[in-house]
């Protein structure tokens, strides 16, 4: 092993505190900069109210768009760290050549002259609430509204001691890094190299990133075995019980058309990897694999973290996720902050989060547009629910998919209500369903 494991964890410890401390870190723990933050004005701001939004995802494209069109009197400013927009909903189909990388990839600078906002490719470093000002690597910039759309990070930190080296335990779910890590994955599985075991485990399925994907792509991989006549097994570990959402439907999947390719285990609580000899250790027992993905369970983005916005579970412990007003979708103590996609925390205390989903952030990106948009014009705004729907696909010859849609209602004392429909009966129409949703929030953000 290279890494000190003493080391290591002395270090891991120090950076979660002064997240954890945001702003509020003593001076004494925090290293003197390299290079001093950037302090001339990236942008003078004007008479007309200004609107940063912090990430150009699914969320922040969706925002930025519509901001323009409903609040035309506003600048709009996207910054986002990537210069061009890959997609993470349908790179699972990427993986295995159902779609291309033109498919998934838009520049962001055509995107934003053809909507007439402002792109600005950089790291937001700092968000000072107080004189409300983003520091970025490029500049500062003052803002009157800002929309923090920075999406996730991964947490292998609760997931085990020591985080695996990511070249060898690819996740592939974040934007920017998940084009470089599907491209390892699709060239390992290309050379077969993806022989062996697999490994899913996704201990916080309530609040990781579309809970139903690690299933879909092991049955692509599967697939992909399948087809070429590698003797590969894809291993799920799951913490939880049994598979969810659409339990039945990916079951039946694995049953019938992998029987041979993929072993699901339940109760699998990841306890120890240990990525150099190939062994992990789970509360369903020990295994050996020949390529892992660890899927570890995710909280909102640094950026969430610097900026405050991240809340307080009953435990008294950060709860990894901006604290955000349920209905409004801006801070409980800020109210020209938004947060919206996956960085949101719990809603309901009956579901407690929104599905993290591509489809959930860009219902956000409109929701949230027009409660600036109405509040700019002196309105109250007019509070709405997103929806969210997400098709899986499970088989590859035929193209054949499954679905789970969520609907959302308030009840009398005000609380969000969730309803789950999940379609398990796999076939080649939500397929073709699944590419017109695509098109249709491809146009909607970037058209
Ligand atoms: C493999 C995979 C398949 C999926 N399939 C589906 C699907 O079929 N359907 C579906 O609805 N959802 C799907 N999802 C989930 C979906 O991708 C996410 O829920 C969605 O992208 C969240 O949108 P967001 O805007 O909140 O965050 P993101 O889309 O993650 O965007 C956040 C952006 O903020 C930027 N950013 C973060 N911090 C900073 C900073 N400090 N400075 C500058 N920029 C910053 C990041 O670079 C990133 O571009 C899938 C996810 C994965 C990983």
């Amino acid at each position: 092993m290279t890494l000190d494991r003493r080391h290591f964890l002395a270090g891991a410890a120090g950076a979660s505190a002064s997240l954890l401390a945001g702003c509020a870190a003593p001076a004494s723990t925090l290293l003197p900069p390299l290079v001093g933050m950037p302090t001339q004005t990236l942008l003078p701001k004007g008479a007309s109210p200004r609107i940063v939004v912090v990430g150009g995802g699914w969320g922040g494209l969706t925002v930025a768009k519509q901001l323009r069109l409903l609040a035309p009197q506003a600048e709009v400013v996207m910054l986002e760290r990537n210069p061009v927009f890959f997609s993470c909903p349908l790179s699972n189909k990427w993986l295995i050549d159902v779609v291309d990388t033109s498919f998934l990839t838009h520049d962001y600078l055509r995107v934003s002259e053809r909507h007439g906002y402002r792109f600005v490719q950089g790291e937001v470093l700092e968000v000072d609430r107080a004189t409300r000002r983003v520091v970025t690597t490029q500049g500062q910039l003052d803002y009157d509204y800002l929309v923090i759309a920075a999406g996730i990070r991964y947490n292998y930190e609760a997931l085990v001691r020591q985080r695996p080296p990511r070249r060898r335990c690819h996740q592939g779910a974040l934007p920017g890094r998940l084009r470089a890590q599907c491209r390892t994955l699709r060239a390992q599985a290309r050379a077969a190299r993806l022989q062996g075991r697999r490994l899913g485990d996704e201990p916080a399925a309530a609040a990781a990133a579309l809970p139903a994907q690690p299933y879909e792509r092991a049955c692509l991989v599967a697939r992909h075995f399948k087809t070429n006549k590698i003797k590969g097994r894809v291993t799920i570990l799951d913490h939880k019980p049994r598979i969810a959402p659409i339990g039945v439907g990916f079951k039946a999947a694995f049953e019938e058309l992998y029987k041979d390719y993929i072993t699901y285990v339940p109760n699998a609580q990841v306890q120890e990897v240990d990525p150099f000899n190939k062994r992990i250790k789970t509360s369903a027992g020990d295994m050996r694999f020949d390529h892992a993905v660890l899927m570890a369970p995710h909280r909102a983005a640094d950026i969430a973290w610097k900026a405050g916005t991240v809340g307080t579970g009953a435990d008294g412990k950060p709860s990894g996720w901006a604290d955000v007003e349920p209905r409004r979708l801006h801070l409980r103590n800020d109210d020209r902050v938004y947060v919206i996609g996956d960085a949101v925390g719990a809603v309901s205390p009956t579901f407690r989060f929104y599905p993290k989903s591509g489809h959930v952030a860009n219902s956000h990106g409109h929701i949230v547009a027009g409660y600036i948009a109405q509040r700019l014009a002196g309105k109250e705004p007019e509070l709405k629910l997103p929806d969210n729907l997400c098709y899986m696909l499970v088989n590859g010859s035929p193209r054949e998919a499954i679905s789970v849609q969520f609907d959302y209602t308030v009840n009398a004392q005000g609380v969000i209500e969730q309803q789950q429909i999940d379609d398990n009966d796999r076939r080649a129409e939500l397929v073709s369903e699944n590419f017109r949703w695509a098109g249709l929030k491809f146009e909607d953000m970037l058209a």
